[in-house]
């Protein structure tokens, strides 16, 4: 029994090529396994609906009431990895989807058989270090190419492509219906030849008469340094080969930036916390950390610094990405109070703390007073302490 591949995608019989692939977009976006694991044998149903409705062959098999996937195994796209998978559920947002005005419900007469190819997405997790110094990497991605049979004519040898007997050639149908305005002619899509105004008798037997199959290729992909989180790298003329082999899309690549153990990025700034031990803090210090380039650099710890201090490295952030400019590295400096005290150290310790008592007192004094609380009393508990 044929199935109704219409009804799956909610769909009517007579819907154009942009209305199916709008409807698949819709459901592979709402149903896709990522998004709603629950819905993958419907996910599955909706994405072979598409692949067989976006296919011309196999939907002029649909509108002559048979079932182009019941006679498994004539080649070309057939069963798994056809058109609308996993990859279309990714497309929409974005710069995507720019095509759609130029052809489809416009204008009389028949549509072109070769259309332009859509854009193509990936995404690519970097490290923070390959976004500072940029980085060459391989990608592999599953598009539309170029049908090498054919070479996007969609025939078979030397065989032609003739008029379409269901509309003449026009690419569309008009019939007369009755409504409750009275007569009204409407034109639809022929089903025959979806608008092409031609048939291909006899379709080439890789393709099955598209123009173009679906390959995985591995390419290589140059990152520049600086690139960001949320940026598209894009490959003119790498995405999707269009319907008859038309010109193919671009292919992006969207770049996802993996967190960073040490360094926090914002945009051309860095930040990190380095840990000083108490001492460092007081008596001055300097110290040795590792940049985002891997570089050894030294930190000069002030004198005297307090903690949260920040201390800028000008010139050891992220490289801008036109310029090549290098942002500055902010070190939060985490003063470090030690939790265990041998005791030599407690000892020492204790002997700081009577020499500079006196000091402190006041300072606590001072600022307890200024922000309008009880200095009197707090002053008389440091006391107490210090008397012990
Ligand atoms: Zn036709
Ligand atoms: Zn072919």
């Amino acid at each position: 029994m044929a199935k109704d591949y219409y009804g799956v995608l909610g769909v009517a019989q007579g819907a154009s090529d942009q209305e199916i692939k709008r409807a698949y977009r819709k459901l592979a976006r709402e149903l896709h396994p990522d998004v709603n694991p629950s819905e993958e044998e419907r996910f599955k149903e909706v994405s072979t609906a598409y692949e067989v409705l976006s296919d011309p062959e196999k939907r002029r098999i649909v509108d002559a009431g048979g079932d182009p996937l019941s006679s498994a195994g004539s080649g070309g796209f057939g069963g798994g990895g056809g058109f609308g998978d996993v990859f279309e559920a990714f497309f929409g947002g974005g710069g995507g989807g720019g095509f759609s005005g130029g052809f489809g419900g416009g204008g009389r007469g028949p549509r072109s058989r070769v259309q332009p190819g859509e854009p193509a997405l990936v995404t690519m997790q970097l490290d923070l270090e390959e976004c500072a110094s940029g980085v060459n990497k391989e990608i592999t991605v599953d598009t539309a190419i170029l049908c090498d049979v054919c070479t996007g004519k969609g025939t078979n040898g030397k065989s032609k492509p003739r008029t379409c007997d269901t509309c003449k050639g026009a690419g569309e149908i008009q019939a007369v219906q009755r409504s409750f305005l009275g007569q009204v002619m409407t034109v639809r899509q022929c089903p025959t030849c979806m608008g092409v105004g031609e048939v291909i008798p006899d379709p080439c037997h890789k393709c099955g008469g598209d123009g173009r199959v679906r390959s995985r290729r591995t390419m290589t992909v140059k990152i520049p340094a600086g690139i960001a989180g949320g940026m598209r790298v894009r490959l003119t003329g790498q995405g999707e080969v269009g319907p008859g082999g038309g010109p193919a899309g671009d292919l992006y690549v969207e770049v996802k930036e993996r967190r960073h153990d040490t360094f926090i990025r914002d945009e051309d700034d860095l930040h990190c916390t380095i840990k000083v031990p108490i001492a460092d803090a007081a008596l001055g210090s300097e110290l040795t950390i590792n940049t985002i380039f891997d570089d050894p650099v030294t930190v000069t710890i002030p004198a005297g610094t307090q903690p949260g201090q920040v201390v800028q490295l000008r010139g050891q952030g992220m490289p801008h990405l036109n310029t090549g400019v290098r942002g500055t590295l902010h070190a939060h400096l985490d003063v470090v109070v030690p939790t265990k005290l041998d005791a030599a150290a407690t000892e020492t310790l204790k002997r700081f703390r009577e020499q500079t008592i006196d000091d402190e007192v006041e300072l606590v004094s001072a600022s307890m007073v200024s922000s309008g609380a009880g200095g009197g009393l707090f002053s008389r508990l440091r006391n107490a302490f210090a008397g012990r």
